[in-house]
């Protein structure tokens, strides 16, 4: 075991020679935005998941917003989110002019507690968004117990890959918006996908993330009179990917199963060495699930952790390790305390994650003497 100085970051995207190699057609082709390429990539990724539809997008925070959009989500309505989650999944709501509805978290899972959710229901209830943190799957048939008729849109962010119950995120709801910027399983630099089952909400997807045109660009300039321009109906967006993104996606999805199945030996790897540490939870895995492991996100037990947790992590900064709180509690944001009122502990599981959590460094271009070098820096605390 080397006891050398290393420098880990907490994530780094395995992208190299021939993501860059699939770029060239691009540039070769001359068409740069969304294309043949786009195509390509979100039919497969789509098929990968076993959803019907793919829509590429240029985020997951865009895909969100467009999902909604297109389940006719606005003013007047309200949509229950997880405290605990990235900011965008609340903003998304916000954009619609809906009102974002705040559910509190599981602490075993990190994700939605489904405990209580048909408290949250009002006649206004017309979604809700579980997110699948870190890659672990959301209890979807408890919600859908829970909340009858209300529709899903699930947040697969971390997602991609991960299953439930022998079903493929994605596929658990109405629609499923995942991401690809560099942080996820795989990236496009930045970039998203819905995936959906319906052809009604895929067709008006695709129709809103391109201004609304009732025609997309590329059948146009392939149709019978390319000079002619599209009609539009309704008000839409620019939340096009290009066609680089799309490339280099089609890439990275063929290697995404490689990632997963890579990176879920080494959290079983972490997971084993830190059983012997009391204070120190570990990410747990229920019967039937495929975690996608995005993130490996310990518990640090505030009544039996010798120092706490934010000094923890400055004693892992200094031997080069980079670690992150799991996520955020939205409720606790400034923003959010202004727009609610809220305090810390008005969801309170949510703000123990976000004071508690701990994400340590797991991405597929880690040796085992990194993994190695981060497990004895943790012990040497314990
Ligand atoms: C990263 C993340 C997002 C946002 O994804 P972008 O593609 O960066 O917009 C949304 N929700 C969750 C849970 C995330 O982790």
């Amino acid at each position: 075991m080397t006891t050398d100085k290393r420098i880990i970051p907490i994530a780094l995207p395995s992208v190299g020679e021939e993501e860059w190699l699939a770029t060239r057609d691009v540039f070769m082709s001359g068409w740069l935005t969304q294309g043949p390429k786009v195509k390509e990539f979100e039919s497969k990724f789509a098929q990968f998941h076993g959803a019907n539809f793919g829509i590429a997008t240029t985020s997951c925070t865009t895909g969100l917003h467009l999902a909604l959009e297109a389940m006719g989500i606005g003013e007047g309505d309200e949509v229950i989110v997880p405290a605990f989650t990235w900011v965008s999944t609340a903003n998304a709501v916000l954009y619609t002019g809906a009102k974002p509805i705040f559910a509190d978290v599981s602490l075993k899972t990190n994700n939605i507690d489904v405990e209580g959710l048909k408290n949250l229901r009002t006649a206004k209830t017309k979604a809700i968004i579980p997110v699948h943190l870190f890659g672990l799957c959301a209890d979807v048939d408890a919600i859908k117990a829970e909340l009858p008729g209300v529709k899903i849109l699930e947040d697969c962010a971390c997602a991609a890959g991960a299953k439930y119950k022998g079903r493929f995120a994605g596929t658990l709801g109405d629609v499923g918006a995942f991401s690809t910027h560099p942080r996820k399983s795989i990236t496009t630099g930045e970039g998203g996908v819905l995936t959906t089952n319906s052809l009604g909400l895929a067709e008006k997807m695709d129709c809103l993330r391109n201004h609304g045109s009732s025609v997309s660009e590329e059948q146009r300039h392939v149709g019978p009179k390319p000079y002619l321009l599209a009609d539009f109906n309704e008000i839409g967006f620019n939340y096009r990917m290009t066609d680089f993104q799309g490339a280099i996606g089609t890439v990275q999805l063929s290697k995404l199963d490689q990632f997963i199945n890579e990176r879920s030996k080494w959290a079983n790897y972490y997971s084993e060495a830190f059983s012997d540490i009391s204070w120190l939870i570990t990410p747990e895995v229920p019967d039937g699930w495929r975690h996608a492991w995005q993130a490996y996100v310990c518990y640090v037990d505030p009544a039996k952790s010798p120092i706490p947790r934010n000094e923890l992590m400055e004693i892992l900064q200094q031997k080069g390790i980079s670690t992150r709180p799991g996520t955020h509690a939205v409720h606790n944001l400034g923003i959010y305390k202004k727009l609610y009122g809220f305090n810390s502990q008005s969801f309170p599981n949510a703000y123990l994650c976000d004071q508690q959590t701990l994400a340590i460094p797991l991405h597929n271009r880690m040796s085992k003497e990194d993994f190695d070098y981060v497990i004895q820096a943790i012990k040497e605390i314990s």
